[in-house]
């Protein structure tokens, strides 16, 4: 079985959080019918003759699209060819469903759903600008495993202004006790564009510092190890055999499909883009054009770049078998001295067919990643 994965975007959130920098925007509820008419033309379209090991709907806030709109999308992602294994994941924000909202979704043939908590603590939620707090977090999830839902990821953040270790450690030993399949834990990055850049730049803004955000990191590690999850890429860790397949496709390079607006595709080694705007996207898809506004063809050494940096951001690495049957040549002949300077650091591991990074690299591994660019 070839992974293909499809990616569904889903643009509209409630209220903006202050840390977001994703393309998702708040007060265009009046679009969302005519954006699911758009995205099942378009995943007709796009998906016609393939099939599917994957299918991931992100955002922005999936959860968030209204009923009458998740019953047009339903109809045609119940149509789409998936593998009978197929992992089907939905990004759902707590406060944007209710138990109707949460068995439509189970209806379209979800069998994964990525909940965005973040943190326990009220006061941080509200500091974040979520539209949640921990209380509503719980009533999601228990509903959400009430349904039957047996493979949930929780989305949690560290770093956070004026969070303290304590409350980062509390908040991991309370997700801990919900024993989810999942736990993605990011540190928050200020963004430029966003409120929190402006509030940083204005010395508003209280982060933790950074010997504290890397104490934050390894008790993580530490922990979610020591209670039975398998840290499989930098920031996520999951139950045996949960790792969300659908990212590993991204980390693998291997090749997915993007619908919607702002939405990415990587198929027949061509990176695609969707146009951003989401009016502009409705009327391109319902006037029958393509909604694409940037193709690039990856030359071979942006592939073998991408293939490294994406591939050493997992803890099983890359595989020096894979790298030869897609690029036809040694790696070693490509990235030989790279590869032994970071070796002999202790940085990078070799295994017998697997390279992959040390957890000495993990804290620095974005530059030693930029060393792959060729
Ligand atoms: S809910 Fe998610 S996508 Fe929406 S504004 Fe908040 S972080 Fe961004």
């Amino acid at each position: 079985m070839e992974n293909l994965g499809l990616y569904i975007h889903i643009p509209f959130c409630k209220r903006k959080c202050l840390y977001c920098d994703f393309p998702s925007y708040c007060s265009m509820e009046n679009y969302m019918i005519d954006y699911a008419r758009a995205l099942c033309i378009e995943m007709e379209n796009k998906c016609k003759g393939k099939k599917f090991s994957t299918i991931f709907i992100g955002g922005g806030t999936p959860s968030y699209l209204s009923m009458e709109a998740w019953k047009i999308l339903k109809e045609t992602l119940c149509k789409i060819n998936k593998y009978e294994d197929c992992e089907f994941t939905v990004e759902c924000n707590p406060g944007s469903f209710d138990r109707d909202k949460l068995e439509i979704i189970r209806s379209a043939g979800a069998n994964r759903i990525s909940i965005g908590l973040q943190a326990c603590q009220d006061e941080l939620l509200e500091s974040l600008g979520r539209i949640h707090n921990f209380s509503g977090f719980l009533k999601g999830f228990e509903m959400a495993r009430d349904i039957g839902f047996e493979n949930i990821n929780i989305d949690l953040m560290f770093a956070i202004p004026k969070q303290s270790f304590n409350q980062w450690k509390e908040t991991l030993e309370t997700v801990n006790i919900l024993k989810p399949e999942h736990i993605s834990c990011y540190s928050l990055i200020v963004e430029e564009g966003t409120p929190f850049y402006k509030m940083n730049e204005e010395g508003k803004l209280v982060l933790p510092e950074e010997e504290v955000e890397v104490k934050m990191y390894n008790f993580t590690v530490e922990f979610l190890k020591k209670n039975g999850y398998k840290q499989y890429e930098i920031s996520n860790f999951s139950k045996e055999n949960k790792e969300c397949k659908h990212n590993l496709i991204y980390w693998s390079m291997d090749e997915y499909i993007g619908c919607g607006a702002s939405a990415h595709s990587y198929f027949n080694g061509i990176r695609n883009k969707n146009e951003d705007n989401v009016k502009r996207y409705i009327e391109k898809i319902l006037s029958g054009l393509d909604a694409s506004i940037e193709k690039h063809k990856n030359c071979k050494e942006e592939n073998m770049e991408e293939f490294m940096f994406l591939g050493l951001r997992k803890t099983d690495g890359i595989r020096i078998s894979d790298f030869k049957n897609r690029y036809n040549i040694n790696i070693f002949d490509i990235y030989g001295s790279v590869i032994r300077k970071y070796e002999s650091l202790g940085l990078i591991k070799i295994q017998s067919d697997k390279i992959f990074l040390t957890e000495e690299a993990v804290h620095i591994s974005n530059s030693i990643m930029s060393d792959f660019i060729l």
